[in-house]
């Protein structure tokens, strides 16, 4: 049996990945939607386009990203080896530019003046403030306090590349208030703007057109780790928050039956609401943000507050596509905590001289777990999802002292 579960099948015309996913917007704001979608359908089966994409791929992000068997750290915890697929070397330092590109270049065709969207960890602002410089658009990026505070760097890089970033005061100050406030900005002027979302949520097309953005991800890794082993790997690991760079290295690998897949969501600092972002570990069904999906919810359907030490994990929702992989078990959605990052980000700096983002050292985290349970026959293949530099001076102040670099 092959289960295609990846761009040829899912979603359906109106965006459900079996009951999740959907469009639950205002009408005039669906019009926007349907037109945004009929002009992707358009063009992502066109040659130009297809070309314009793949050259910036190669010439602009630099890919493809290459796959680093990481010996060290597989012989270090003595079980299966363990490879990276290193989106971390990307411009910009992190997956977010494959879809940023996408959305931009999507923005220009449809003669779009300003593209907005929110941000956290401030890797998608990064990633779409120059999407938006390259291709010659103005660029509203929306902030919570607390992120703009916590990932400073990224904040000054917005601003160099010419981007506005627009601070977000109100709630818990982070990830979801920004999706507010830039959605209600987007309400505002639907029609010269265009919101680029930042990961596989909110109304269709978004989670199809940001899966198929980032599916070049598992796409090279699938011929790459055939070239440098052989075979398929045996295990997927990928950090889930919104879910755009797990889906991307997933969605080559959904029909192999014999490849078992992990997403990794954030434990926080407990499983205690409020404490944590494991959305799709604890959620239960409901709408926020245009779709359905799991969520973390309130007896009234009011999103829970969320926490994870890495910004750009702390959703409570989750891509819907994911929440259809859990229910089929066709992936394992498993949990890191804070510390476990913590511990990860640091064992991957001192044993490979590899700083990965707090994000990508959820997944770095699970795996060393995992490889010690399995034969050294066996591979796992994470993706590397960012970089760490925009957390070190967090991390020192932080933890500095902890891990004996203060
Ligand atoms: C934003 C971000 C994530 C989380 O977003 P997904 O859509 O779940 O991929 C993970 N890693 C890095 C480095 C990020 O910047």
């Amino acid at each position: 049996m092959s289960m295609n579960l990846g761009s040829v099948e899912m979603p359906d015309k109106t965006g459900y990945f079996g009951e999740y996913g959907g469009s639950f917007v205002p009408p005039q704001i669906q019009q926007v939607l349907d037109e945004i979608a009929e002009a992707y359908n358009k063009i992502k089966d066109d040659e130009c386009f297809k070309e314009e994409l793949a050259s910036l791929y190669k010439d602009y992000v630099g890919r493809p990203s290459p796959i680093f068997y990481a010996k060290s750290l597989s012989k270090k915890h003595g079980g299966a080896r363990i490879y990276f697929k290193r989106e971390d070397l990307n411009h910009t330092g992190a997956h977010k530019i494959n879809h940023c590109l996408g959305e931009a270049l999507l923005a220009k065709k449809m003669g779009k003046k300003k593209i907005i969207a929110e941000t956290g960890a401030g890797q998608h602002g990064v990633a779409l403030a120059t999407a938006a410089a390259f291709v010659g658009l103005e660029c509203d990026i929306y902030m919570g306090e607390v992120d703009i505070v916590k990932q400073h760097p990224n904040v000054i890089r917005m601003k160099i590349v010419g981007a506005d970033v627009i601070p977000v005061s109100r709630g818990t100050k982070t990830l979801k208030d920004a999706v507010d406030a830039a959605f209600e900005a987007y309400l505002e002027d639907p029609v010269t703007q265009l919101y680029a979302i930042g990961s596989v949520v909110g109304p269709h097309p978004f989670p199809m057109m940001v899966r198929d953005f980032q599916s070049i991800v598992g796409t090279e890794a699938r011929g790459q780790f055939k070239e440098i082993t052989g075979g398929l790997p045996d295990n997927l690991v990928a950090c889930v928050g919104g879910g755009s760079n797990a889906i991307g290295l997933f969605t080559a690998f959904l029909g192999d039956e014999d490849v078992a897949i992990y997403g990794v969501e954030p434990s926080g600092l407990s499983l205690k609401d409020g404490e944590h972002a494991a959305t799709l570990t604890l959620g239960t069904p409901g709408i926020l943000h245009g779709f359905n999906s799991y969520m973390l919810q309130d007896k009234d359907g009011e999103p829970l507050p969320v926490y994870s030490v890495a910004s750009g994990l702390d959703y409570p929702s989750v891509g819907p596509q994911h929440s259809l992989l859990k229910d089929i078990k066709r992936v394992t959605y498993v949990t890191a905590s804070d510390r476990e990052a913590l511990d990860a980000f640091f064992e991957l700096s001192r044993v490979e001289g590899i700083i990965p983002a707090l994000e990508s050292a959820h997944a770095v985290a699970y795996a060393t777990k995992l490889a010690r349970t399995l034969d050294n026959d066996k591979t796992i293949l994470v993706n590397l999802s960012g970089r760490g530099d925009k957390d070190i001076d967090y991390v020192a102040e932080t933890y500095g002292r902890e891990y004996g670099i203060k």
